[in-house]
Parts: structure tokens; C-alpha cells; sequence
């Protein structure tokens, strides 16, 4: 895998659900604003779709909380949701409008997103089936980093948002994919990576029965080891990088 890009200065993070940057890729985003760089995050949901014993409307404030502290612990204090609901969200011109009117307002050089794809890949390019939200959030990503430098597409963002077009995106990077492309080095933010998964506490309550710690712990460390192979032997995170 090669380097990842770093000449540039803005980030927009667009990921489906609370958690899904911290499972995904923060241990790059803690070394990135170490280096002054801003990163911003965009959520689709709220996530209120996401513990089976707590209703969604009183999951969503929580969850919501929890995404907003484990973003401080890795230097990012810009937090947006969009409002799609959890576990429905809709592939279409609605979330690709949402999504360029985000990188407008923020308009980064950088995209990251999570795995678009229908499955989380593995050696056999199979694996386990991948959620309808991060497939659709996904690909409204990769889509609307184009949508939002096209004046003439969605031009009630500029008539009624003032939102001008923004043709300035470079990249966009896929986390949690199959066939990564590029990795950053894991090792400066990895231990801030873990305190970041760790504040979202009440979902890990209930996702496992093993001391949180130790659970955030090895599924961070593991995912980095298993990349260094590719990474001259460093522990990574890595990325499908789609340039533009
Ligand atoms: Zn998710």
C-alpha cells in the first residue's frame, strides 16, 4: 500500500452511524489533527436504530453524546448529523444532496467515508454482508464529491443555502474495504483511537460481555497489525483511495 496523500489541510469525514470512524480509521484522524490538519464529521444517522433495549428516542441523545466525545478525544470538534433515520437510510438524490451541501459548507480536499460495498471483503471476496446504511452512505459519498463542484446539479443549494460549488475534493478514502490502496501509520494515534472507541460506552456495553477495554483494544490493534504486512511492516490504517 502506498502513503497516504498529505498535502492537504482539510478533512470530511461521512460515515452512516456513531461508531463507524472509531471501528473505522480515528487512529489516522488523531495523527492528522496532531499535525494541524482539520477534519470535520459528517453523520447520516444518530445511530437511535442501534441497542436493542433502548428506544430510539431516547438512543439517539445518547448516541449522539457518545459520537461528539469520542470526536474531541481525536482532535475533531466539528460533529454534524443529517438527520436520515437509522438502519433505513435510502441510496438517492435526497442523501447525495444532503452530502454535497455537507462538503460544500466544509469544502475539504479529502473525503473519507466506509465500505460501500456489499460485503467486508476478505481473501476469499466474501466475508460478511455489509449494511444496507454504509452501502448507501458510502457510495452517496464517492458520488457527491463530483455532485458538489457541478453547479447545475442540485442548484437549490445554491438559490436557497447560498452554498456555492466546491470542485475542490482530490480524493476520496474508503476505509474498512477489501482492496485497500493506501494506508496511514497507526502507531501515534492508535492508543487515542482506543479512548475514542471506548467513549461510545453504551453500545459496547451491550455489543459484548468482555471487559470494554480489552475489546476495543484487540479489534484496534488486530485491524492495524493485520495491515502492516502491506505496510512495510508497520501497523496501519488503511484506505481505498478514489482520486479525482
Ligand atoms: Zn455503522
Amino acid at each position: 500500500m502506498q502513503p497516504m496523500p498529505t498535502d492537504w489541510q482539510r478533512a470530511l469525514a461521512v460515515v452512516a452511524h456513531p461508531d463507524d470512524l472509531e471501528y473505522g480509521c480515528a487512529a489516522a484522524i488523531a495523527d492528522w489533527t496532531d499535525g494541524g490538519r482539520e477534519v470535520v464529521y459528517v453523520l447520516a444517522t444518530r445511530g437511535e436504530a442501534g441497542i436493542d433495549t433502548v428506544t430510539p428516542d431516547e438512543c439517539a441523545p445518547l448516541r449522539e453524546a457518545e459520537q461528539r466525545a469520542s470526536a474531541a478525544v481525536v482532535g475533531v470538534s466539528t460533529v454534524e448529523f443529517l438527520g436520515h433515520r437509522d438502519g433505513v437510510v435510502e441510496y438517492g438524490l435526497g442523501l447525495r444532496r444532503d452530502i454535497a451541501a455537507a462538503i460544500r459548507r466544509h469544502r475539504p480536499e479529502l473525503v473519507i467515508t466506509l465500505n460501500h460495498r456489499d460485503t467486508w471483503g476478505g481473501p476469499d471476496g466474501g466475508g460478511y454482508w455489509n449494511t444496507p446504511d454504509h452501502r448507501a452512505v458510502g457510495r452517496a459519498a464517492l458520488d457527491a464529491a463530483a455532485d458538489a463542484g457541478n453547479r447545475w446539479i442540485f442548484p437549490e443549494l445554491i438559490s436557497e443555502q447560498g452554498l456555492e460549488p466546491w470542485n475542490g475534493v482530490r480524493w476520496v478514502a474508503v476505509a474498512g474495504t477489501a482492496t485497500p490502496t493506501h494506508a496511514a501509520d497507526a502507531t501515534p494515534g492508535l492508543e487515542r483511537s482506543v479512548r475514542s472507541l471506548m467513549e461510545h460506552k453504551a453500545y459496547i456495553e451491550v455489543l459484548t460481555d468482555q471487559d470494554p477495554e480489552e475489546y476495543v483494544r484487540s479489534f484496534l490493534t488486530g485491524n492495524a497489525e493485520r495491515n502492516a504486512a502491506r505496510f512495510g511492516g508497520r501497523p496501519a490504517v488503511a484506505f481505498e483511495v478514489f482520486p479525482r
